[in-house]
C-alpha cells in the first residue's frame, strides 16, 4: 500500500512494524462547540484509511483524542482556553461544556457509520502521565520556568525544524513582540500553564506545589506514549498542525524519550464552502443539522467527502452535495438489484477498486471503477458487503428485500400495463410507490428502484 508520508514528503509503501497491527493515532476535536462539516472531513478520510488497512488483512489499533483541557485560542500559548471561553457563552461549567461537545462529536461521528476507535481517550485522564513526561523533558534540560508557564527551549532539540521544514530565522524576524519577554525563541512552547495569582481557570491540577494545567500539545506525546506506545505507524491530522501542534508533539515525545514518534505522518487538506473560507461571519459555518435542514443525510455528506482525496484542497457546495447524494442513490439501486437478477462476476472490479484504494487512498478512482459497471452488473450480497467494508456508506442495510406481496403487485402491475389496463397499472404504482419505490420497466418485467 502506498501512502503520502509529510515526514518525508514522498508516496511511499507502507509496512506496519507488526505483520498483523498497525497502530494509528489520530488528533481529535477540541470539544468547545459544535463541530462543523469542515472538521469532519479528516475523519471521513481517517476512516477510509482504517478501512483501506482492514481490507488489507490488517487488524487496526486506533485511538483518537478528546481535547478537553488546555487548548488556547491561539497556538502561540496565547489567548484564552478554548474551554473556559465555550463555558463563559455558555454559563455552565467547563466539564459540562467538554461533555456535551464531546457527546455531539460522538454522535454525528457515529452517524457518519465511521469504525469505531479501539480506544478514545480525553485529554482531562492523562494529566498525572502528562506531568511524568514534563519531568522526563525538564530532567534531560529541554524546559524552564516562566511566569506563566515550562516552557520547551526548541533551540534544544536540534531537529525541531525538519519536520515543517522551518525556517526559524524568518520566524523569529516576524514575531509579534509582546510574546517574546520570557520565551528564549520565538518557537518555544509550554509544556505546563501556571495559574498566575489573580487568574482563574477551572480546570488545574497540582503540580510542583502550584496549580496549573497541561500545554495542548502535551496530549498527544502523552497519549501515544501510554496507550499505544512509540513509534507508532501512523499519525494523522490536518495540514494547520504541521508546523506547530505536530512539530510540538514530535520535540516531546522523541526529546523525553529518545525514540520515534511515527513512521508515517498524514495530513488532510481544508475545504471551503461555496469558494470561501468558514467563518461565522460569512454564515456558512454548516453542521450536520443544517444539512438535514435541506434533505442531506450524514451518508450524502461521507458520499461527497470520499469524491475527492485529502490532500486537495477542496470546495463545498450543495450542487455537489446533491450530485453526491444521487451518486449514492445510484450504488443503492445498483445494490437492490441483488434481490431482482442473477449475480455477475465482481471480483476483477472489486481488485481494481482496491488497487485504486492501496494507491494512497484514491477514493475517487475507486469510485470511478464501480462506475463502470453499476449499468451494466449485477452484485451479489458479498459484493454489497465489500462496498460497506470499504466505504461505510450503510448500502445494505439501506437496501433490504422488499416483500413478496409487494413484488406480487410490481408483476400485477406489469401485465396490467401489458394488457393495457392503464388504469389497474396506475393505481397499482400508486401503491408502490407510495413504499418510496419507483419501476423501471425492461421487456418482460420491472426492476424496482429506491426513489
Ligand atoms: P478548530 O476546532 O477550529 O481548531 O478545528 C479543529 C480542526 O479541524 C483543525 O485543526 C483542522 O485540522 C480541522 N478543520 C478546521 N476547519 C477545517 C476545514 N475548513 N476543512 C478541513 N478541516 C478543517
Ligand atoms: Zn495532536
Amino acid at each position: 500500500m502506498k501512502l503520502y508520508n509529510t515526514l518525508t514528503r514522498k508516496i511511499e509503501n507502507f509496512e506496519p512494524q507488526d505483520a498483523e497491527r498497525v497502530k494509528v493515532y489520530t488528533c481529535g476535536p477540541t470539544v468547545y462547540s459544535f463541530a462543523h462539516i469542515g472538521n469532519f472531513t479528516c475523519y471521513v478520510y481517517w476512516d477510509l484509511l482504517v478501512r483501506t488497512l482492514q481490507q488489507q488483512g490488517y487488524k487496526v489499533d486506533r485511538v483518537l483524542n478528546i481535547t478537553d483541557v488546555g487548548h488556547l485560542t491561539s497556538d502561540a500559548d496565547d489567548g484564552e482556553d478554548k474551554m473556559e471561553k465555550g463555558a463563559r457563552r455558555e454559563g455552565k461549567t467547563v466539564w459540562k461544556v467538554a461533555e456535551m461537545y464531546m457527546n455531539d462529536f460522538l454522535k454525528n461521528f457515529r452517524a457518519l457509520n465511521m469504525v469505531e476507535p479501539s480506544r478514545i481517550c480525553r485529554a482531562t485522564d492523562f494529566v498525572k502521565e502528562d506531568m511524568t513526561l514534563v519531568d522526563a523533558l525538564d530532567k534531560k534540560g529541554y524546559l524552564y520556568d516562566t511566569t506563566d508557564g515550562l516552557y520547551y527551549d526548541t533551540s534544544k532539540f536540534p531537529t525541531y525544524a525538519d519536520f515543517a521544514h522551518l525556517d526559524l530565522e524568518h520566524l523569529k524576524a516576524g514575531a509579534r513582540v509582546e510574546f517574546s519577554d520570557e520565551k528564549r525563541n520565538v518557537s518555544d512552547f509550554a509544556v505546563w500553564k501556571w495559574i498566575r495569582d489573580g487568574e482563574d481557570h477551572a480546570m488545574k491540577w497540582e503540580y510542583r506545589g502550584r496549580m496549573g494545567y497541561p500545554g495542548w500539545h502535551i496530549e498527544c506525546a502523552t497519549i501515544i506514549h501510554e496507550v499505544l506506545g512509540e513509534p507508532i505507524d501512523i499519525h494523522c491530522g490536518g495540514i494547520d498542525h504541521i508546523p506547530i501542534h505536530h512539530t510540538n508533539e514530535i520535540a516531546q515525545l522523541e526529546g523525553a524519550y529518545g525514540k520515534k514518534m511515527s513512521n508515517f505522518w498524514l495530513h488532510n487538506n481544508f475545504i471551503t464552502i461555496e469558494g470561501q473560507k468558514i467563518s461565522k461571519s460569512l454564515g456558512n459555518v454548516y453542521m450536520f443539522d443544517d444539512l438535514a435542514k435541506r434533505g442531506y443525510t450524514h451518508m450524502d455528506y461521507k458520499m461527497w467527502v470520499l469524491q475527492g482525496h485529502f490532500q486537495s484542497e477542496r470546495n463545498f457546495s450543495f450542487d455537489d452535495l446533491a450530485a453526491a447524494k444521487q451518486r449514492l442513490l445510484n450504488y443503492r439501486n445498483f445494490a437492490a438489484l441483488r434481490w431482482q437478477k442473477e449475480a455477475t462476476q465482481m471480483d476483477d472490479v472489486k481488485s481494481a477498486m482496491l488497487e485504486q484504494l492501496d494507491n494512497n487512498l484514491n477514493s475517487a478512482g475507486a469510485l470511478a471503477e464501480l462506475d463502470k459497471v453499476i449499468t451494466k452488473n449485477v452484485p451479489n450480497e458479498a459484493f454489497v458487503q465489500f462496498l460497506d467494508d470499504v466505504f461505510g456508506l450503510d448500502i445494505a442495510k439501506s437496501t433490504p428485500d422488499i416483500s413478496d406481496e409487494l413484488k406480487e403487485k410490481i408483476a400485477k402491475r406489469f401485465e396490467a400495463k401489458k394488457a393495457k389496463d392503464f388504469a389497474t397499472a396506475d393505481s397499482l404504482r400508486n401503491e408502490i410507490s407510495a413504499e418510496g419505490i419507483t419501476l423501471l420497466d425492461g421487456a418482460d418485467g420491472s426492476i424496482w428502484q429506491y426513489a
